[in-house]
C-alpha cells in the first residue's frame, strides 16, 4: 500500500491557545513569552507583520510593543499543556495511526485512505474538526513521504490561499513547490548545512532534489542522502509511534529572583528532584545516576562567578522521590558555596532504564521496593487528582521558582479557580 502521511501544525500555537479565552484578541497583535519574559516564542500574524522577530528579547521589541498596543502574555505552559493533549486526542479519531511529533505538531498515517472525496476534503476536514473541537487554528500538509508532508505544511502556512491544506501526493505540485522553497526550510537541513549548500550555489529545495545521492552522502551524510530520497517521493523515515524511551531527565530553571539563602536553594533543588523523578514515574522509567547543578548568572559582570555541579550513584536502580532527593540534597551540599547570587539550579536524572526491564541487583529488597512503589502511586495520584498536593518535607512547592510571570494568563483549563466566567 501506498503510504501517505499528513503533518497537522497548530497555527502559532500559544498565541491560539491565549486567544481560545479572550475571543477579543483575535485580530490583533499578540506574543507570547519565553520563561522569565525573556524572548518572544509565539507571534500572532499581525504581530509578525509589524515586524516583530521570532526570539527576540522583550526589552529589543518593547517600543513595538507600546506603539501597536501589542498584547503580551508570560508563558503558561499549564493552558498549552493541557490544549495540546485536546489537539491529540481530537487526531487520534481522524486516523488511524499517529505520531506526536511535538506539543503543536503531529503526523498522521492516511495510508489506505478511503474516500470519494479524496485527501484535501479530508485534510479540510481536520482543519474544521480541530476548529470546531479544539477552537486551534491548524495547517494540513499531505504528502507521500514525511519529509514532503512538512514541506506541504510549510506551504500550507505561507500560502493563504491553499486554505490551510496542500495536498502533495501529485509529482507535478511537488515540483512547483520545492522550486519555491528555500533549501533551509526543508526538514532536517540544518543552518550549518544550508551554509555550505549556499556555498555550492544549492539555494532552492528543487536544487537539493537535483543533486546526486552520492554527492549528499559523500560530502553531507547518510542524513541527507536520506533526505533527498524522501524529497524524491522515496519513504525513508517510518511512522514512529511509541514514543522514544528518554535517555535523560532534565528539571532546571533559571530564577526570576536571585538566590542567596542555603536553604531556599536547597528546597528548590529538592522541587526539581521531585519534578524529575516525577517525569521518572511518568515514563515507567528508573535511574542510577542524579546530578545537581547550580551557577550564578553569567550576565552580571559586576558580580562574582561561579558554577558547579555534582553526580553520584544511587546504590540500586529506584524512582523512588523520597532516595532521590535525598541524594540530591547531598549533591548540593557538597558544591554549595556561601556569598553568591544563584541565578540558575538543576537536577538531571542520567543512566535511565525501563521498569519492566530491571534486573534485580544484589541489594534489592523486593518487599521494600514494592512499598515504596505504592507510596509513590498514592503520591503522584493525590497530585494528579486536582483536589490537593502532598510533597515531601524538604520541598518547596508551587513557588514557581520565583520567576518574572507578569503577564500570565489564567490556568482556564486545569485549575478550579481559573474556570473561565460566563456572566
Ligand atoms: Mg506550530
Amino acid at each position: 500500500m501506498k503510504p501517505v502521511y499528513a503533518l497537522v501544525d497548530c497555527n502559532n500555537f500559544y498565541v491560539s491557545c491565549e486567544r481560545l479565552f479572550k475571543p477579543q484578541l483575535k485580530k490583533r497583535p499578540v506574543i507570547v513569552l519565553s520563561n522569565n519574559d525573556g524572548c518572544v516564542v509565539s507571534r500572532s500574524q499581525e504581530a509578525k507583520a509589524l515586524g516583530v522577530s521570532m526570539a527576540a528579547p522583550l526589552f529589543k521589541v518593547r517600543d513595538l510593543v507600546e506603539r501597536h498596543q501589542i498584547e503580551v502574555f508570560s508563558s503558561n505552559y499549564a493552558l498549552y499543556a493541557d490544549i495540546s493533549a485536546r489537539v491529540m486526542h481530537t487526531l487520534e479519531e481522524l486516523s488511524p495511526e499517529m505520531e506526536i511529533y511535538s506539543i503543536d505538531e503531529a503526523f498522521l498515517n492516511l495510508a489506505g485512505f478511503n474516500s470519494k472525496d479524496g485527501l484535501h476534503q479530508h485534510g479540510q476536514h481536520i482543519c474544521h474538526t480541530l476548529y470546531q473541537h479544539v477552537g486551534v487554528p491548524v495547517c494540513v500538509g499531505i504528502a507521500p513521504t514525511k519529509t514532503l508532508a512538512k514541506l506541504a505544511n510549510y506551504g500550507a502556512k505561507h500560502y493563504p490561499a491553499t486554505g490551510g491544506v496542500v495536498d502533495l501526493m501529485d509529482q507535478r505540485r511537488q515540483k512547483k513547490l520545492l522550486h519555491i522553497t528555500p533549501v533551509g526550510e526543508i526538514w532536517g537541513v540544518g543552518r550549518r548545512s544550508t551554509l555550505q549548500l549556499q556555498n555550492m550555489g544549492i539555494n532552492t529545495a528543487l536544487q537539493l532534489v537535483q543533486m546526486p545521492l552520492q554527492t549528499a552522502r559523500r560530502r553531507f551524510s547518510i542524513v541527507m542522502e536520506r533526505t533527498i530520497r524522501e524529497l524524491n517521493g522515496e519513504p525513508c523515515i517510518e511512522l514512529d509511534n511509541q514514543p522514544a524511551a528518554k535517555q535523560q531527565i532534565l528539571c532546571s530553571r533559571s530564577f526570576g529572583q536571585k538566590i542567596t539563602d542555603y536553604d531556599q536553594l536547597r528546597e528548590t533543588v529538592c522541587e526539581f528532584a521531585a519534578r524529575a523523578a516525577e517525569k521518572l514515574r511518568q515514563g515507567q522509567q528508573m535511574t542510577q545516576m542524579v546530578n545537581v547543578s547550580i551557577r550564578t548568572s553569567p550576565f552580571d559582570a559586576h558580580e562574582p562567578c561561579y558554577a558547579n555541579s555534582a553526580t553520584a550513584k544511587l546504590s540500586t536502580y529506584s524512582n523512588d522521590s523520597r532516595e532521590i532527593v535525598a541524594l540530591a540534597t547531598q549533591l548540593l551540599k557538597s558544591i554549595w558555596k556561601e556569598d553568591y547570587r544563584y541565578a540558575k539550579a538543576g537536577v538531571m536524572l542520567g543512566d535511565l532504564c525501563l521498569e519492566d526491564r530491571l534486573q534485580p541487583g544484589l541489594f534489592d529488597d523486593p518487599q521494600q521496593r514494592a512499598h515504596s512503589r505504592q507510596l509513590m502511586q498514592a503520591i503522584d495520584q493525590i497530585n494528579h487528582s486536582g483536589r490537593g498536593k502532598v510533597w515531601l518535607g524538604g520541598q518547596r512547592p508551587q513557588q514557581d521558582w520565583f520567576m518574572n510571570r507578569a503577564h500570565l494568563s489564567p490556568a482556564y483549563t486545569t485549575r478550579w479557580e481559573d474556570l473561565p466566567q460566563v456572566f
